[in-house]
């Protein structure tokens, strides 16, 4: 692609990116003109503030409690440092559910369950976007979201069933598309229903893809580029609106 688009990584780990101030360099270089940096935990959320402050009006944060991240007796302390922060956020993330078995060894289901219903509770009252992760728990982390009467909410890098899906686009909630858009089943089962506008772009970086890809914000043009396939569309149309929708979901000023 030789045409510069507008775009936003709504989802990167800055604190986790390696020599994150040419990976950002890099990004404005490609023409993203935001990217929401996410916090998992205490440390990472402090550092998503310090990210964003550095990086004014480029990086937004978005503070969170992961679900590999919990446990009871840090959550009191968590929500706070997050409410505490809210003037300067974004958005209440990461945050969700993972029913994988390697997380639930340190993170029960009830456990989990408490805190997302804790952190989503906490998104309703200062009226934030959540950003959640979902992966084996669809269904439940939907239902919370649901029921704790989230208005705005993302299911990032979502690769759950199309059942679940329906019920989120139903509730005008969004999904995040990741690069996996280039080769994931599920993942772009789930991108080809979304319509673009309930659609989002991201990195999730420094997660690894396929073939040992290290993401960082710049690749956000990977998964433009996926959606583009997927949808049979040019990128712009859907560069234009992605953007577009990550701007109104997270209430970015001047992208
Ligand atoms: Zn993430």
């Amino acid at each position: 692609m030789d045409e510069k688009y507008a775009l936003i990584d709504s989802h990167a780990h800055l604190e986790e990116v390696e020599d994150l101030e040419a990976a950002i360099a890099r990004a404005r270089d490609s023409g993203v003109v935001a990217i929401i940096t996410v916090g998992s935990d205490y440390e990472s959320n402090h550092q998503a503030l310090d990210i964003a402050q550095r990086h004014n009006s480029f990086v937004y944060p978005a503070l969170g409690l992961h679900p590999w991240s919990l446990s009871f007796s840090t959550l009191d302390r968590n929500l706070q440092f997050i409410e505490d922060n809210a003037e300067n956020i974004v958005g209440i993330g990461e945050i969700g559910l993972d029913y994988h078995k390697s997380v639930m060894k340190g993170s029960s289901k009830e456990l989990q369950k408490e805190a997302l219903a804790s952190l989503l509770g906490l998104a309703k009252r200062l009226g934030k976007p959540a950003i959640i992760h979902s992966r084996y728990a669809w269904r439940d982390a939907f239902s919370l979201a649901r029921d704790a009467e989230i208005k705005q909410a993302v299911f990032h890098w979502y690769t759950g069933p199309l059942n679940v899906l329906r019920d989120i686009l139903g509730c005008g909630y969004f999904v995040s598309a990741t690069i996996a858009a280039e080769y994931h089943e599920e993942h772009r089962r789930a991108i080809k229903e979304a319509p673009l506008e309930r659609l989002l772009l991201e990195t999730d970086s420094p997660v690894v893809y396929r073939q040992g890809l290290r993401a960082e914000p710049s690749h956000v043009l990977r998964s433009l580029q996926a959606v583009a396939n997927l949808k049979g569309l040019e990128p712009g149309i859907i560069a234009a609106r992605t953007t577009e929708n990550a701007v109104a979901l997270f209430g970015l000023k001047g992208c």
